[in-house]
């Protein structure tokens, strides 16, 4: 992240250059200097059209961003470096730079080019990937969250922003907590102090998103006064009181650091940030990383972006709803309250379709009023931006109106006290005309709203129909009737008469260019008109500035008021969706409770529903609660279901302390404060982690942290050993759960050690649950049904017979399987005792396989081909596969294939 040689560097190389020929000395200075302003980042330095780079910068960019590298002074013999980019199309080219986790400083001129010398030139800001408001880096449906962290005595300081729509808050996490708490809101940039991220739990978080780029900071910057001062400074407050996060010390601190930065990035005063909220640390459903991801909440694990909840659910219409659909789904509530309004208005919107699909008609003419307010304070606003503005409000005051009406007071509290902005709306109505012009025209000031405006405009408009009829005028004063009156940017407006008609120009015109078909000419008349017409032409140009920015600063006075609305309006636009969906999905009102019971009557898993095709779901029940219910053990063939009952819950919980519908002929739900998944054998390579390691340490934090009121759903934990620890881990994990009275989480464990069955029908607080399958012939049907009951049999190899293993495998295996049923796995052994040793190759026996006896072949012997199979068949037959180091079997392998090569097979 340091790119780029230091300044000092670039300073000497351009003052050995500088001794050159017609080097711009005062501008290079001008630009080394600005280079020390902005460090590491990349200056793109505004020169007229272009955004030119110098040296390490040039070298850099023309790399990343395939730039034409050039020099700006080629006849030198040491030339510097030089990349340039026009400033329309900068922006893709930063947001590469961004990308591969450069920092891009803006500089522009600051006076008007009409200036001799060397123009003034400012650092208006740098870029960096949290704080960055350019459209094409920031994701519509995204929060771009830039967080500050820093480590307490106790807790973690955490403050959380997105500079793009003001949101802002502060709280404090456990370390326990903290990479839950950091997977939940997703951060495009940390901050930290220096050496923070030493700390494992940081350190992997980081490993495991390298597109989160991180920026270290003095230890200093990180202090709760500091952090005090300059929070009561950015709201003009002298307490902190009112927002309640005057105790948060290391929260205050790490939002010290984090106001600071962005002030510092964005050079800016950040004058839309809303005022802090206090980011209490049981405000949402605790997920931690695994449980996000194998979920599937906000992205599919095959990386389908569509194939997770989030795609299921995002029926939204605004930016604005997008994202709060995204927060809701990433941190659920757990304010049984909260909860059961959303689930309200939900309702109202579900039963009301044509109420629902006025809305949705309102909800789709809304901008992304919190962004258009944060370009408008950073002054990237474009003129667009106002129109838009204009244009939302009109569609928010409706919906306000129409709130008041009927039962929807009750369920949309306070919204009939919004304020809808119409003083702001009637100001942009008079102000700016229905259609902005294009980006570089003029013409976004209404007719009728500026006297002087009006007036240069007239002038210049008299002025241009002056010049539209002097054409006519002229051909007929001269009779020349090829005479043209045309303009170009060299000489203004002229007359141009051909070869063939030169004798009839009077002396008035004054020649100004020969051409090869005739000559030009200009009047003292028409040069003073068009002085005139340009002359009115500024005018109205600044007249217009000044107007627009004039209305830029009315509007910003107004932010406070349009971000409540946006805020509204993101809600609005979240319940709609969720009824929308609940609608075409069949998602029914969940009764929410303050209990620990979790009642589902025909459940099921909403995205495994949603994109079936044809086949139907099969919904299943399911009854959980901390007492007698506590634990139930699901067990059932491979491929029958009972990973899809797992996460189905864990689904349906999320999705109904979102505030959701759910997927359900009923459900009763007892609000969780944290939500844990084990599932699977997801081995995490790039932690350098065995998949055995990472089910453990998550085991160990669900045993650790896990209440009563918690939702555990454990996936096959134990198979990443041998078979006995894991059901000796197994065991003790299950046991454990139920070992605490006062923490005893509702739990759901799959399993395929059919042992832990045993649990149910001895003790209390365990039930054991089976997905049913059938049997026909030889083959197995999946039923998909939950049934109370533990599973008779496994049905492996009836399961290994879907896959495709060869028939002679399977039939063997049914052999052994039923010696090992009948008689254990020693009389396997004995049954065929001797008959490996003699089968074995090379005449080495594979220790401790098989117990001595037997009669050694002869190495190499020569078989006829159908005894290679009955002798391979024979010694797979024979080896103790527990017995054997993975170094013996590689071995065994191999010895086979040679000798099956050697036979010609
Ligand atoms: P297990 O964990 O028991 O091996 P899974 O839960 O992975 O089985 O399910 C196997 C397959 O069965 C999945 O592809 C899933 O789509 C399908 N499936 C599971 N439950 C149902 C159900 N209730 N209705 C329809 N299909 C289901
Ligand atoms: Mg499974």
């Amino acid at each position: 992240m340091s790119p780029g040689k230091p300044p000092s560097a670039q300073a000497d190389q351009a003052a050995a250059s500088v001794g050159g020929a017609k080097r711009s000395t005062p501008m290079m200075t001008q630009y080394l200097q600005l280079k020390d302003e902005v460090g590491d980042a990349i200056l793109f330095y505004r020169m007229g059209d272009f955004y030119e780079m110098f040296f390490d910068d040039a070298l850099t960019a023309a790399k990343i961003c395939d730039l034409t590298l050039t020099s700006r002074n080629k006849s030198d013999p040491n030339p510097i470096p030089m990349a340039g980019v026009p400033w329309h199309s900068a922006e893709p080219h930063i947001a590469r730079l961004l990308r591969v986790g450069h920092r891009v400083a803006i500089c522009e001129q600051v006076e008007e080019p009409e200036n001799k010398g060397l123009m003034r030139r400012e650092i208006v800001e740098i870029l960096t990937p949290g704080t960055t408001l350019a459209d094409s880096l920031l994701e519509e449906g995204r929060n771009n969250y830039l967080i500050a962290l820093v480590p307490g005595k106790h807790r973690w300081g955490l403050a959380v922003t997105d500079v793009s729509t003001g949101e802002f808050s502060v709280g404090e996490v456990t370390e326990a907590r903290l990479s839950a708490e950091l997977e939940q809101a997703g951060p495009r940039e940390l901050i930290l102090p220096r050496e923070a991220d030493r700390n494992p739990i940081l350190a992997t978080f980081l490993r495991e998103h390298e597109g989160v780029s991180v920026e270290r900071l003095d230890e200093w910057q990180f202090s709760p006064r500091r952090g005090r001062e300059l929070l009561c400074k950015q709201y003009g407050v002298s307490s902190l009181e009112p927002f309640g996060i005057d105790h948060l010390e290391e929260g205050l601190a790490a939002a010290g650091a984090l106001l600071t930065y962005a002030a510092e990035q964005r050079r800016s005063s950040l004058g839309h940030l809303r005022p802090p909220r206090s980011r209490a640390e049981d405000d949402c459903l605790l997920m931690d990383e695994a449980t996000l991801s194998n979920l599937e909440l906000l992205e599919g694990l095959s990386g389908e972006r569509r194939h997770c909840l989030l795609g299921v659910l995002d029926c939204t219409l605004t930016p604005m709803g997008r994202r709060a659909l995204r927060r809701a789904l990433a941190r659920p509530l757990t304010d049984l309250a909260r909860i059961r309004a959303r689930h309200s208005a939900v309702e109202l919107l579900v039963d009301d379709q044509p109420g629902r699909e006025w809305l949705r008609d309102r909800l789709r003419g809304i901008a992304d009023l919190e962004r258009i307010l944060a370009r408008l304070h950073s002054g990237r606003a474009k003129p667009v931006d106002l129109c838009r503005l204009r244009d939302s409000l009109p569609p928010v005051a409706e919906t306000i109106a129409w709130m008041g009406e009927e039962n929807r007071p009750v369920v949309f509290p306070g919204a009939v006290e919004l304020d809808p902005a119409e003083d702001v709306r009637a100001l942009l109505q008079t102000a700016l005309v229905e259609e902005p012009p294009g980006a570089s025209q003029t013409g976004l000031i209404r007719s009728g709203y500026d006297d002087r405006l009006d007036r240069v405009r007239e002038l210049a408009t008299e002025g241009e129909d002056w010049i539209k009829a002097l054409q006519e005028r002229e051909r007929k004063a001269t009779g020349i009737p090829s005479l043209k009156v045309s303009f170009n940017k060299v000489f203004g407006y002229y007359i141009e008469v051909t070869k063939s008609q030169l004798s009839r120009v009077p002396d008035s015109y004054q020649r100004k260019q020969t051409l090869v078909g005739g000559e030009r000419y200009i009047t003292p008349e028409l040069k003073e008109w068009e002085e005139r017409i340009v002359g009115a032409r500024d005018q109205a140009r600044g007249r217009e500035a000044e107007l627009i920015e004039e209305l830029k600063r009315r509007v910003l006075g107004e932010t406070a008021r349009i971000q409540v609305l946006a805020e509204v309006v993101a809600e609005w636009d979240l319940v709609a969706g969720f009824a929308e969906r609940s609608h075409t999905n069949r998602y029914v009102r969940p009764h929410m409770e303050e209990s620990d019971r979790l009642v589902i009557e025909e459940g099921r898993h909403a995205v495994v529903e949603h994109f079936l095709s044809g086949e139907t779901f099969v919904p299943n029940d399911l009854h959980l609660d901390s007492r007698g219910r506590q634990i139930q053990i699901v067990t059932g063939p491979n491929m029958a279901g009972k990973s899809t009952y797992l996460r189905q819950l864990g689904i349906l919980l999320v999705m109904a302390q979102a505030g959701c519908f759910v997927p359900a002929r009923e459900a009763t739900i007892g609000v969780a404060d944290r939500l844990f998944t084990r599932v699977g054998a997801s081995d995490r390579i790039a932690r350098g982690q065995s998949t055995f390691l990472v089910e453990m340490i998550e085991t160990a934090r669900i045993l650790h942290e896990a209440s009563s009121r918690s939702v555990v759903l454990l996936d096959e934990i134990g198979r990443g050993t041998s078979t006995f620890d894991g059901l000796a881990i197994a065991w003790a994990v299950a046991e454990y759960l139920r070992a605490r009275p006062t923490c005893r989480p509702r739990t759901l464990f799959a399993t395929h050690f059919h042992e832990l069955t045993e649990l149910a029908r001895r003790q209390d607080g365990y039930q054991n649950l089976n997905v049913l399958v059938k049997e026909w012939k030889d083959e197995i049907i999946f039923v998909r049904r939950v049934e109370p009951g533990a599973a008779d049999r496994s049905y492996g190899i009836q399961v290994a017979r879907l896959a495709g293993l060869p028939d002679i495998v399977l039939k063997r295996a049914k052999q052994i399987l039923s010696v090992l049923e009948a008689q254990g796995p020693r009389n396997l052994l004995s049954e065929s005792a001797g008959a490996l040793m003699q089968y074995s190759l090379f005449g080495q026996s594979v220790g401790g396989a098989v117990d001595g006896a037997g009669q050694v072949a002869e190495d190499g012997a020569q078989v006829p081909r159908s005894d290679v199979y009955s002798q391979l068949a024979e010694a797979l037959r024979e080896i103790e596969l527990d017995a054997l180091t993975p170094r013996q079997a590689m071995d065994w392998l191999y010895g086979w294939r040679a000798r099956l090569e050697e036979e010609g097979e």
